[in-house]
Order: C-alpha cells, then structure tokens, then sequence
C-alpha cells in the first residue's frame, strides 16, 4: 500500500472532530493559499495514518469522534490510500466522512465515487473553479470536464454534496457563477451550492481582488434564481458558525507533537510557505499580505449578507 504525506492532523475544540491534512494536489491553482498543495509531510500508509490520528484523539479526547474531514491538498490523487482511510474511518465507527476535493480523479475514474461511498464517506464538498473550460485551464492546468463529471457521479449517489465556488472579480464572476447555476441545477435542483469571495492576502499568485459586498450578494441572487440552496460563506461552515464561537484548534504532528494553534499561526504558516515557495523575503511577503487583508468591517458585513439555505448548512 502507497503512502501519503500527512501535513498534521486537526482536532476541533468545539466537538470531537479530526481533520486529515494530506499534501501534495494534482491542479496548480493561481489563487491557491495551501502550502499542502506542494507536497512535504510524513509520509504514512492509510493504516499508519489511522493509528496516529486514533493516538491522537483518544489522547485529546479520551474517545473517538464521530467525525472527520479529508483535506489537503487534493485527497483523491492516491485511489486506494483514500479508499482504505474512508474504509478505516467507517470500521472505527466515524458517523460523518467529509471528503474536500477538486474532483478531477473522481470524475476521471468511473467507480471511484461509488467506490468511497461503498467505503464509508457520507459526504463530499466539491469545488466548481470555472466552468468555461478556458478559464478553469488557465487557473488550475487541467480541464474542468472531469469536475463536472464528478459532480454528476457524486449526485448520482445518496451521500451529502456541496459544490462550491470562488468569486474571482474579472476571472469568475456573474457570468460564470450564472453558468455554473444552470449546470448544477440540471443535475439537480436541490444541490447544495456555496459561493466564497477570492480573498488575495495570502495567494499564491494575487491574480484578482476582494469582491466587493455588493459582487457577493449580485452572485448569490443569480444562483439563486436556478438554485434554492444557494448561499455565501466563509469557507468552513461547521468550525464558523456566525460569529466565530472559537479562535484555535489543536493541531497534531505526525510524530504526535500537539499545539494549540491560532488562525495567527495558521497565517505564519502560509507566510512562511509563500516566502520559501517564491523566494521572497518574509517582510516583502508580510507587507503584501498586510495591504490585502480583509477588513474587520468587510468580514462583518460579508457575515450580514452570510444566508443560510432552507435545510440548514448549519
Ligand atoms: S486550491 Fe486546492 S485544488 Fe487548487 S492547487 Fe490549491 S490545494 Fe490544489
């Protein structure tokens, strides 16, 4: 069985939840702000990575959760790794298996959603980057033919599917979210569909800006006119309720080293990342993050216009 890099493991101080972060993905995003995408980590087989995470839980919690997210990265790019976690996952009784993917292997591979269903996962959040092929190529490196088809197969099974997109101002904006509506509502009318805004400070490349409140809420009455669960949010809906109960997560290293960690630290991270990866001094990159960060108030209004779908994304 192949190995994976795992960055660390995330442990929620809100409820028992464990977050496995795999690096190294298969897209090349120009706006990506993940220094897992490149790759690093420890590298463990499924069941080494089962252990530590289990180690690991039962030392913060006493317990098993209930619930665990895949992330990365790009989760799906190793098959049979991916099945035997979700496999293992489902075996040591976790109720909810999240899966974050850019969907393009799933989409490529004609047995592998209904593989990690028959596996265990209950849910999936795929993102939608573009959907003129153009613009997905140029922003990611790969086709977006694999995503879409992705989309279909996950919605063609029983589990939960959110399909998420980031506004891109002059990159993907109305024209392409109103594209993306029409698409999903003919797979399905019900779907689940959450726009984010491109937020700049901490992306690899700074390719657009900060949508404006007014762009949000524009992009969210257009799919919303095809898509009754449509909403905008931030991107972690179950760590960020409104507002933000909690600052700080667990964080635990592969070599089960444990740290509690502030969204401060998780900014380090990613400067540190954005330094090494373009060769750049860390104040030149601190600089740049400082001039594109998102204001108090823009968080705040953009938590105004935050509308939750019918059924609850809650
Ligand atoms: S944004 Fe996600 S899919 Fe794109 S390069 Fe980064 S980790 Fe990969």
């Amino acid at each position: 069985m192949g190995k994976r890099g795992v960055q660390y493991f995330t442990l929620s101080e809100i409820e028992p939840r464990v977050w496995f972060m795999l690096t190294g993905c298969n897209f090349r995003c120009k706006g990506c702000f993940r220094p897992a995408r490149d790759g690093g980590g420890t590298p463990l087989t499924p069941e080494e990575t089962l252990k530590r995470a289990e180690q690991a839980c039962l030392r913060y919690y006493g317990e098993l959760p209930r619930k665990a997210m895949i992330t990365g990265g790009e989760p799906t790019i190793d098959r049979e790794y991916l099945l035997e976690l979700v496999r293992g996952l489902n075996e040591r009784g976790f109720e909810e298996i999240v899966l974050m993917t850019n969907g393009y292997e799933i989409g490529r591979d004609r047995n592998y959603a209904s593989d990690l269903v028959d596996s265990g996962l209950t849910e999936a959040h795929v993102d939608i980057k573009a959907f003129s092929d153009d613009i997905h190529r140029w922003y990611t490196g790969k086709s977006n033919k694999p995503v879409l088809e992705a989309v279909r197969r996950l919605n063609d099974t029983d589990i939960e599917l959110v399909v998420q997109t980031v506004y891109m101002p002059g990159i993907v904006e109305d024209e392409e979210i109103e594209k993306i509506a029409i698409f999903l509502a003919g797979v399905n009318h019900d779907i689940k569909y959450r726009i984010n805004p491109f937020a700049p400070a901490f992306a690899f490349e700074k390719v657009s800006r900060r949508p404006t409140i007014e762009e949000m809420e524009h992009a969210y009455e257009i799919a919303s006119r095809y898509l009754p669960n449509a909403i905008i949010s931030r991107s972690c809906y179950r760590e960020y309720p409104t507002p933000p109960p909690q600052e700080t997560w667990i964080t635990v290293y592969p070599d089960l080293t444990f740290r509690r960690r502030t969204i401060k630290d998780q900014e380090e991270d990613r400067i540190a990342w954005l330094s090494r990866s373009k060769s750049k001094p860390r104040d030149e990159i601190v600089n740049e993050v400082e001039e594109e960060r998102d204001s108090f108030e823009y968080r705040q209004k953009l938590e105004e216009v935050t509308r939750l779908p019918p059924h609850g994304l809650s």
